[in-house]
């Protein structure tokens, strides 16, 4: 199983991310280029950039599972304000070209939101954008995320995300990831996976699956909210889920958790244990621990204390 999270991206960059995803006992994880919440990027350090894929190869990364994602707040679907639309090509242009000089094969972007204008015109828009990004001679490939259609988010549906896809020149420049948590939300039964994926193939195509978010939700069927979940915490629960991971036709697919930090207790604001080791651990094993949460706070409270 390819399987990792999403991990942090900090002074160390790439190095960090790598020995991050080693720590929860990955083989694959996925990074943003910065902060998730906004634009702001250093240049790539190419020394770091050596080192992470030197710490990949010893540790049997394969570079080609790794993903980036983009930041949330790029949005290709609104073209109201001209700067702010041509900014955000701009900006993914320059994160292809970061993506490019780490050897990172694919860029992860949330499709957009059209807010206030048409969706027709909205999907147009993406596919625009997407058409000025996606050169001949590029060497990354664009996967457009499945979302859970919270607001006017675009992408919720296999009908979305296949006229984006068409729309596209360069065909081999473009993938998917689904994310089960905004599956769920969205509206399809993960429980029925095999339908859902009957019906993704013959529209699009399964081999345009790239990645898999891998998360529980919060929320049951067809809320349009998009809050993951710890895995088997949620309204998939657990045996929905490692049916998922484990689909053969999917089988190397690199599968990345997305699923929230740990607190003292469910209250707790101050939530600074990573749930990936246990929850990689449970996929892997194919058994839930019973007291997931107990068990994080557990193991790294002894952390700190050694
Ligand atoms: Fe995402
Ligand atoms: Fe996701
Ligand atoms: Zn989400």
């Amino acid at each position: 199983m390819i399987i990792g999270s999403h991990v942090s991206y900090g002074s160390k960059g790439l190095v960090g991310s790598v020995e991050e995803a080693l720590s929860y006992g990955a083989n694959t994880f996925m990074f943003y280029t910065g902060a998730p919440q906004n634009t702001i990027r250093k240049p790539i350090d190419k020394e770091q950039v050596l080192e992470a894929q030197k710490l990949m190869q010893e540790n049997k990364i394969d570079i080609n599972t790794v993903i980036c994602h983009a930041p949330y707040i790029v949005n290709l679907a609104n073209n109201l304000d001209e700067a702010k639309y041509n900014f955000s090509i701009n900006f993914l242009k320059n994160e292809v070209a970061r993506c490019e000089e780490m050897a990172i094969k694919y860029l992860v972007l949330h499709p957009g939101s059209s807010v206030g204008i048409e969706k027709k015109q909205a999907l147009d828009n993406i596919i625009f954008g997407l058409n000025q990004i996606l050169k001949r001679d590029t060497d990354v490939t664009i996967l457009l995320e499945t979302m859970a259609g919270k607001g006017t988010e675009l992408g919720r549906t296999i009908e979305e995300i296949k006229y984006l896809i068409e729309g596209v020149e360069n065909q081999d420049k473009i993938g998917v990831c689904i994310d089960t948590c905004h599956l769920n939300d969205a509206g399809y039964d993960m429980r029925d996976f095999k339908t859902f994926l009957d019906t993704f193939d013959k529209e699009i195509g399964i081999n345009k699956i790239k990645c898999v978010h891998v998360n529980d939700s919060k929320n049951s069927i067809n809320t349009h909210k998009d809050r993951h979940a710890n895995i088997g915490l949620g309204t998939l629960g657990f045996e929905t889920i490692l049916n998922i991971v484990n689909n053969e036709q999917l089988k190397d697919v690199p599968k990345i958790l997305e699923t929230p930090y740990i607190g003292e207790d469910d209250n707790d604001k101050n939530r600074i244990y990573p749930p990936y080791k246990m929850e990689i651990e449970m996929l892997k094993k194919g058994e839930f621990k019973e007291n997931l949460l107990e068990e994080i706070r557990e193991f790294y409270k002894e952390e700190t204390k050694n």
